[in-house]
């Protein structure tokens, strides 16, 4: 049993952190709030929410956790994020997990295994990166080939290259994470409904904004948070890249291969990106695969280019001759069409409140406990001040 909203003491937990806002800000605590999409950002939303003691009502029309979030690479980091409001947020979304993870079975899902480099724009420009990062207080070094390959001793080094650590970073895994989140927003009264009863179909704003769903329901809240991920548009009025277009950027491949006896850490070579997965497996990615691929690719054109990061990985990682393709995935990024979050009250239409950005995995928990606060107070945190919906439409504010 845990202890009610307003005993949690534990600085930076979804409990503790959100009991001291509550007090600090003598707030609304009785308010109705739908929370529409259970991925990694609204089950946190969710979490957060229903720990401050909100009476939270989490929709999804699929089951949670299975959309975009299952599929990502889920690296934490802000290695190459701007501007500098944007590198903080991420960097302040790296510590949240940290902050999290001994509250919330973080052995599960938390894993800060650092981050091994390998140039992948020469040299120059990873030196560049490093003294930049570095300036701006974020733990990153140089190191050369013997380093590198001791700090992964599975990873191929070439003698000659270029290589960085950055031991900050680090990945999650997105399903038991989600599923913990929402069972944490259960243990506080949060509703969960999924499938058709969960599935909404329309938006009111209002007072008392209204959520349609298509088992015909109609549900009445104070607030109504959109996180919806890619499919938000669908909803609420906010630019995303068209995702569903032929050459769209938002498409990327995800490839799973194994069995994979290594490597411990996640890592980049100049043609290929890879952490280890649940399964003894390895998540790969690659930025031309990305490039060529879309929702509308055939299926033989998939199956080449993962035998091809297939082929990578063997190349850069010792132990995977057996290894075989075991999961092929196009998956899509929300990616907002100035690339920023877009995060806040949607103007014009009173009770709306979105959420949805890239690197989401990064940011979910940092963001929910700024969202919290925003909707707990009702003043914006100074943070999210640059992702106001609101820029996309100043003629309406
Ligand atoms: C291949 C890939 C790699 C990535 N790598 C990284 C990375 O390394 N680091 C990082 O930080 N980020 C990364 N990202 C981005 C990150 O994964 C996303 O920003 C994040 O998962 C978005 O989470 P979300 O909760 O907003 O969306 P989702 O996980 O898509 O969740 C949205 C939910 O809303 C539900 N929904 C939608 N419409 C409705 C409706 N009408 N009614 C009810 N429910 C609805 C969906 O069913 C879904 O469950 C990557 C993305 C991809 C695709």
């Amino acid at each position: 049993m845990r202890p009610r909203v307003g005993h949690f003491m534990i600085a930076g937990s979804i409990g503790g952190y959100m009991a001291k806002t509550a007090r600090d800000h003598g707030v609304m605590t009785s308010r109705r709030v739908v929370v529409v999409g259970a991925g990694i950002l609204g089950a946190s939303v969710a979490a957060r929410l229903a720990a401050a003691g909100l009476r939270v009502t989490l929709l999804d029309q699929d089951q949670p956790g299975r959309a975009t979030s299952r599929w990502s690479f889920a690296w934490l980091n802000s290695n190459d994020k701007g501007p500098r409001h944007y590198h903080d947020l991420n960097y302040a979304g790296m510590s949240a997990w940290a902050e999290l993870a001994p509250d919330l079975d973080g052995d599960a899902w938390y894993r800060p295994s650092g981050h091994v480099e390998l140039a992948t724009a020469g040299a120059a420009e990873l030196e560049a990166r490093v003294k930049r990062l570095t300036d701006w207080g974020y733990p990153a070094r140089l190191v050369d080939a013997a380093e590198a390959a001791a700090l992964e001793p599975a990873l191929r080094v070439p003698p000659d290259a270029a290589a960085a650590f950055f031991p900050g970073e680090g990945y999650l895994l997105t399903e038991p994470l989600i599923a913990r989140l929402v069972a944490r927003a259960q243990s506080h009264g949060a509703q969960v409904r999924t499938g058709e009863p969960g599935r909404v179909t329309g938006l009111e704003p209002g007072a008392a904004p209204r959520v349609r769903t298509a088992a015909g329901q109609v549900l009445e809240a104070d607030e109504v948070v959109c996180c919806a991920g890619r499919w938000t548009p669908a909803l609420a009025e906010v630019p995303l890249i068209p995702w569903d277009t032929s050459g769209s950027a938002a498409p990327d491949l995800v490839v799973r291969v194994g069995p994979a006896p290594g490597p411990v850490r996640l890592v980049h070579t100049p043609d290929l990106a890879l952490r280890p997965h649940p399964g003894g497996l390895l998540h790969l990615e690659a930025e031309d695969a990305a490039a060529a691929v879309d929702l509308h690719t055939p299926e033989p054109e998939l199956r080449r280019w993962a035998a091809e990061l297939l082929r990578r990985a063997q190349r850069t990682v010792r132990g995977l001759d057996d290894a075989r393709v075991v999961e092929l995935k196009v998956c899509v990024r929300p990616l907002p069409a100035d690339g920023q979050s877009i995060v806040g009250r949607l103007a014009g239409a009173r009770g709306i409140y979105v959420a949805v950005t890239h690197s989401g995995v990064t940011l979910a928990a940092h963001l929910s406990r700024l969202i919290t606060t925003d909707l707990t107070t009702g003043t914006p945190p100074a943070p999210l001040t640059p992702y106001t919906p609101a820029r996309f439409t100043p003629d309406l504010v």
